[in-house]
């Protein structure tokens, strides 16, 4: 089985290398993808991921992550988690040590400290500087956010996807977008495939975008095509989405071939195979 791992962004890259470097090492997808993910909610350069994510409109930092693996179709899900940058951790957790799918707010946090995490301030100091600059110019919506999403194969075919945001910047307090939704931000299914998308929340989780891409795929689609197809969808559908902040999803199916588009230019998407890590922009 050819192992594979798929991320979103160009800060998606370190998760990429990451999980593939996980794989290799003969870890399941779902190990590999959560190690992969824990890389950008580390880095402090991704200003909508984790720790140094942008805050809600209150100056608070509020994450959603998800994970969803193709055996199984199990899944957990933390949404508005406050203190604990290791979302996608959490949402393991809850998918593992719980009869729930989906823990949101003050008691996801709360389950995340019976489980151990340490809750951090998460707010570093050059986004409260932004923020107070945001807050200054009378708040315009701001238009800035972005999800680490990754897609792996593991050496026993096992499919997996994992997603983690602090999602749209200085958000309404206790907004959740489509990142922890699942179907929404993302989905996986052993035989049909895994896929995840990320942009304006409010539009993919009207289109339960990644679970579209992978019924385009159950019924034959090649991933490529999946993903134009659910882009296509929308933009047929909604005539304003070109004018619309960029949409991007990415697949993967269970022999090992990918798929990225972008409802614009500009979505650049991370690749690691034996061949080495590339950041390939997704067709349009
Ligand atoms: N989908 C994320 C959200 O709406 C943001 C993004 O991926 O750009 O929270």
């Amino acid at each position: 089985m050819p192992l594979i791992a798929v991320a979103t962004w160009k800060f998606g890259l370190g998760a990429c290398r990451e999980t593939y470097r996980n794989l290799a090492a003969g870890a399941s997808a779902l190990d590999a993808v959560e190690k992969g993910v824990r890389v950008t909610e580390e880095d402090l350069d991704a200003a909508s991921v984790g720790l140094g994510g942008r805050p809600n409109a209150d100056g608070i930092v509020e994450l959603d992550a998800a994970v969803m693996c193709g055996p199984g179709r199990r899944y957990g899900a933390v949404a508005g988690i406050r203190d604990i940058g290791e979302a996608i951790s959490v949402a393991r957790l809850v998918m593992e040590k719980t009869p729930h799918n989906l823990l949101v707010g003050e008691g996801a946090r709360q389950f995340a400290v019976e489980q151990g995490f340490k809750p951090r301030w998460l707010l570093t100091e050059h986004r409260r500087l932004e923020w107070e600059e945001w807050k200054r110019s009378r708040g315009e919506s701001e238009s800035s956010h972005d999800t680490v999403c990754v897609l792996a194969l593991d050496g026993a075919g096992g499919l997996c996807a994992g997603t983690s945001t602090s999602g749209i910047a200085y958000k309404l307090p206790g907004r959740v977008g489509d990142t922890p939704l699942v179907g929404c931000g993302l989905y996986c299914d052993q035989l049909a495939g895994a896929a995840a998308a990320t942009g304006p929340g409010e539009v993919i989780m009207r289109y339960v975008v990644s679970f579209r891409i992978v019924e385009e795929m159950r019924r034959g689609a090649p991933p490529h095509e999946a993903c134009l197809s659910a882009l296509g969808w929308i933009a047929s559908e909604n005539p304003r989405t070109g004018e619309q902040p960029l949409i991007g999803v990415i697949a993967l199916n269970p022999s090992g071939e990918w798929g990225a588009a972008g409802s614009q230019p500009g979505f650049p998407v991370a690749i690691a195979t034996s061949g080495g890590t590339e950041l390939i922009e997704a067709v349009v």
